[in-house]
């Protein structure tokens, strides 16, 4: 079989992480089979269009790597992919369904839709209630045809009173699904636009749709597009289905929201974005640091998992082992922290120039000056310590400004009478070597320790605090290589300047 398979996002606002996760298992799907990636924009409602979307979307899927073969970009040969674009297609195939007795015209108002809701309580537009209903099922022939002419109409689809709809999804298995649930769907509205309903099907056919993969809130749709299929005569061409597990919060069993995201630190969109309406501006991934080949790998295991204990998979390798067979019915829970060891894994895997050059290009903002050896032995010393590339100028600035504070409770603990002993002698030396490297810093502590009848040890930290203010920060030796013996030397002077002698164990 060709496969084809689409990305079908709505222009409503910014894409969704989860959405990105979708477009993913497509794109997976098709480079693994040879098949082809396409990009539709469903851009039927208008009153939930929002400018600025689509190009975000197509942003968001250029940013993870996720290559669109045809459709909205590189076109195609069923261009437009626009669905806005494409409101006469709609529309020859809703008259095609009146024709075949699977659709008809209907006029009613809002106030009439309201009247049959008060009548019965939770009462759906279908078989039921439909010959009670002002459409060309119930009206005469002669008024239907004074109404076209006269009166906004809609097109619904005529469900079938009873029977069960069957579709067999790749994930979910065997669904079935009663007609007397389903509505009479509107398929073209007064204001001559499909619905949703209609355009998404008619396309899939259209567009030779081979698999439609998609989130799991889309399965009540799938019924629909069974039987607009079969309605069409297009039933041996049906795509098969798969619908993705849903997105679970980091905690409890919720679905993932903004709101999630927000209370709890981190960002679900995959590029920053602005909503027009609101002004209100959410940071995305990429902004946070995250490299998109490190969220396209902890995306693919949010709901697909290889049967293996591996974990990093390359593209290629995902490409190579993604199966729809593989995906779990059970929602995902988006462990934002396996997403940052992810990051760490990808980040610490990049060769040290393009990690240094992370550094440089903050140095250069933050306006310091930085030899290209000088930005390798920092990033060297910190390379195990980060998870997003700013997180080298972080924890790096202390190569670049003295401690402009000290932490008081590291220094009421570790501030002793032995270490000062110690650091003053310390300071002595390393001023006169200003080159030194990690292993002449530690021997020489060593040395004056040993004549002291000090521990090492017990001198540790002080130096630490003197030299970074607080207790964190990495390899205390390598530091001391990189910050050179005068830096050393003066930052030490200054810590035994500001901090009071320790009275006890003089
Ligand atoms: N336009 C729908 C969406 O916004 C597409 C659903 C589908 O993939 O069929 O996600």
């Amino acid at each position: 079989m060709n496969v084809r398979v689409r990305f079908a996002p709505s222009p409503t606002g910014a894409l969704h992480i989860g959405g990105v996760r979708t477009a993913l298992y497509n794109f997976l799907l098709a480079r693994q089979t040879g098949g082809t990636m396409i990009l539709r924009i469903e851009d039927t409602d208008q009153n939930r269009y929002v400018p600025g979307a689509e190009e975000y979307i197509l942003q968001s899927l250029a940013w993870a790597g996720i290559k669109i073969d045809e459709g909205v970009g590189p076109g195609g040969p069923h261009a437009p992919y626009r669905q806005s674009e494409r409101k006469a297609i709609y529309q020859k195939h809703a008259r095609e369904l009146v024709d075949l007795g699977h659709a008809y015209y209907a006029f009613d108002t809002e106030a009439d839709l309201e009247a049959m809701r008060q009548r019965t309580p939770n009462a759906q537009y279908d078989s039921t209630t439909r010959l009670q209903m002002k459409n060309s099922l119930s009206l005469p022939k002669e008024e239907v045809q004074k109404l076209l002419t006269s009166e906004p109409y809609v097109i619904r689809l005529k469900i079938p009173s009873n029977e069960e709809i069957h579709l067999n999804d790749l994930i979910r298995g065997e669904v079935k699904v009663h007609s007397s649930q389903l509505d009479d769907k509107v398929l073209m509205k007064s204001d001559g636009m499909p619905t949703y309903h209609l355009a998404n099907v008619v396309d899939d056919f259209l567009m030779q749709i081979s698999h439609v993969i998609r989130g799991e809130e889309w399965l009540p749709s799938a019924p629909h597009h069974v039987l607009l299929y079969r309605f069409f005569g297009w039933s041996n061409v049906m795509p098969r289905f798969a619908h993705l597990p849903l997105l679970l919060k980091p905690d409890g069993n919720g679905k993932l929201s903004k709101r999630d995201a927000d209370r709890m630190g981190f960002p679900i969109f995959p590029l920053t974005w602005t909503d027009p309406r609101t002004g209100e501006t959410s940071k995305g991934f990429r902004e946070s640091g995250y490299l998109p080949e490190a969220m396209i790998n902890f995306l693919a295991l949010l709901g697909w998992n290889p049967g293996t204990t591996q974990e990093i998979f390359s593209l290629n390798e995902l490409i190579q082992s993604f199966s729809l067979e593989r995906v779990g019915k059970a929602g995902a829970k988006f462990d934002i922290q396996k997403a940052q060891w992810f990051n760490q894994q990808y980040l610490r895997a990049l060769s040290p120039e393009i990690l240094s050059g992370y550094l440089l290009d903050s140095l250069k903002k933050e306006g310091f000056a930085c030899t290209p050896d000088r930005a390798l032995k920092i990033v060297a010393a910190l390379k195990d310590r980060v998870t997003y590339p700013q997180d080298f100028w972080e924890q790096g600035r202390l190569f670049f400004a003295a401690p402009d504070a000290f932490d008081s409770s590291a220094v009421g603990k570790k501030w002793t009478s032995d270490a000062v002993k110690v650091l003053h002698e310390y300071e002595q030396k390393v001023k006169s070597a200003p080159a030194l490297s990690a292993n002449d810093a530690k021997l020489m502590l060593e040395e004056i320790c040993a004549a002291m009848g000090i521990k090492p040890g017990q001198v540790l930290a002080a130096l630490r605090i003197s030299l970074t203010g607080g207790m964190s920060g990495p390899d205390l030796m390598q530091t001391i290589e990189i910050l050179g013996g005068m830096e050393t030397a003066l930052r030490i002077q200054t810590a035994l300047k500001q901090l009071a002698v320790p009275t006890s164990n003089v």
